[in-house]
């Protein structure tokens, strides 16, 4: 007898058909002895849809009435999913965030957690029942509904696994596992046994979609045994630790890819002390996550800096350095969102040289131009034109892995 906390995502329960086939994996895990909670996403493009609309509205939606609105999507796939199981005669209960105590801070779309009261599912598995849960929202201190940014059910299936000291925290999603590189883009790429916490938080955040960078995050800090596998076919997946047995000798783990960049260039500054911090300054006073940064020589005796945000950001952004153009001394800003950044992700680059120099190697093959470059201990990262970054991918990866 084991607790497991199942989580599947809007593929896997798009329709009757797959919310029936879904039943049948948690009825097994139920009939088997096991504790089981598990939590689902919205139905397909639920979220989506809902998006839209909301634009057909008011373009300009409260963030607070968009989380009410989006949270009715997940509401919707643990109900239909505990009739689905209530036909099969199993007991079942399905909950929503508030219902399990999940609250977090304030921050509308894109909550972050900072408890749940694990009693209420206690409670219910006591009683040996089938606990569903919908993921991606909580409640904030005004008990008001939030929800935990795109792709956030991931996070709370793995919050409830750590809070519940769950034995497995198992992902169910729509391919078998965690890819080189993402399988719908990439043909050749291949599915991973294992992969450490560390590569996967680097893949999450640089565009991986697989799973929720969150999730990845609270998966280490706790230590909650991680799973990724396909709910379509019941096969082994992937799963996510703290160390992992090379069996292979891959100099990386995946590739990743991540449209969702601008660049920033601020130009004209003046050469002397103190002024990437005013820049800098100015985003972190916005909460704007700065990545990639490039400083150059400019004209005469100025410099350019130019660095990365999320898309999302690049309006808070350019309005920000505007207001603050006079304070920071700059003549020119421009920006360009037809950027995309392609990641090379893998803990052997500590130990193994011209990782990078390979990667680059790949992009001169594919006649892709680099226009920045970051790296860590783990990653490679570039910023290329967005309509070179699938072949980028395509070309690195054939590198690495053919
Ligand atoms: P879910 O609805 O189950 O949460 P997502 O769409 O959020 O599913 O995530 C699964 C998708 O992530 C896959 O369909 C795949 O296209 C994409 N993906 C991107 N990179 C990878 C990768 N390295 N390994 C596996 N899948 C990836
Ligand atoms: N339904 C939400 C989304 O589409 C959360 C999730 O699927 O994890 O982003
Ligand atoms: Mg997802």
């Amino acid at each position: 007898m084991a607790f497991i906390v199942q989580k599947f995502g809007g593929s896997s329960v798009a329709n009757a058909e797959r919310i029936r086939r879904v039943a049948g994996i948690i009825a097994d895990t139920y009939v088997d002895d096991n504790d089981v909670v598990v939590v689902l996403s919205a139905q397909g493009d639920t979220t989506d849809d809902l998006i839209e609309k909301a634009k057909e509205i008011n373009p300009n939606p409260s963030k607070r009435e968009m989380d009410m609105l989006l949270s009715t999507g997940e509401q919707m796939s643990v109900a239909l999913m505990a009739m689905a199981l209530e036909k099969m005669g199993l007991p079942v209960v399905s909950l929503t965030g508030w219902q399990i105590g999940l609250s977090t801070n304030s921050e509308y779309g894109s909550a972050r957690i900072k408890k749940i009261a694990g009693d209420r599912i206690r409670t219910e598995l006591d009683r040996r029942r089938i606990v569903l849960v919908a993921g991606f929202q909580g409640i904030n201190k005004y008990d008001d509904i939030t929800t935990l940014g795109r792709g956030g059910s991931d996070t709370t299936a793995v919050a409830i696994a750590a809070a519940m000291h769950a034995d497995l925290c198992q992902i169910y999603t729509d391919v078998e596992g965690v890819f080189t590189s993402d399988p719908r883009k990439v043909p050749n790429a291949r599915k991973l046994d294992e992969i450490t916490y560390d590569e996967m938080l680097e893949l999450a955040s640089l565009g991986a979609q697989v799973l929720h960078n969150r999730s990845v995050e609270m998966a280490k800090r706790y230590g909650v045994n991680l799973e990724v596998l396909s709910s379509f076919e019941r096969k082994p997946g992937t799963k996510v630790k703290e160390v992992t047995k090379k069996v292979e000798q891959t100099k990386i783990s995946g590739i990743a890819k991540d449209t969702n960049v601008a660049r920033i260039a601020v130009m004209g500054l003046k050469d002397v002390p103190g002024i990437a911090f005013k820049v800098f300054q100015v985003m972190a006073k916005k909460k704007i996550n700065v990545d990639i940064i490039l400083q150059s020589i400019g004209r005469g005796d100025t410099q350019d800096i130019s660095f990365t945000v999320p898309q999302s950001d690049t309006e808070t952004a350019r309005a920000a350095l505007l207001e603050a153009q006079e304070a920071i001394g700059f003549s020119d800003l421009s920006v360009d969102e037809s950027v995309a950044k392609v990641s090379i992700v893998g803990a052997g680059m500590m130990t193994s040289s011209g990782i990078a120099a390979l990667m680059f190697e790949a992009l001169y093959d594919a006649k892709v131009n680099i226009q920045m470059i970051s790296t860590s201990e783990i990653k490679v990262s570039v910023l290329v034109d967005e309509k070179d970054a699938d072949r980028a991918v395509t070309a690195i990866h054939s590198k690495f892995f053919d």
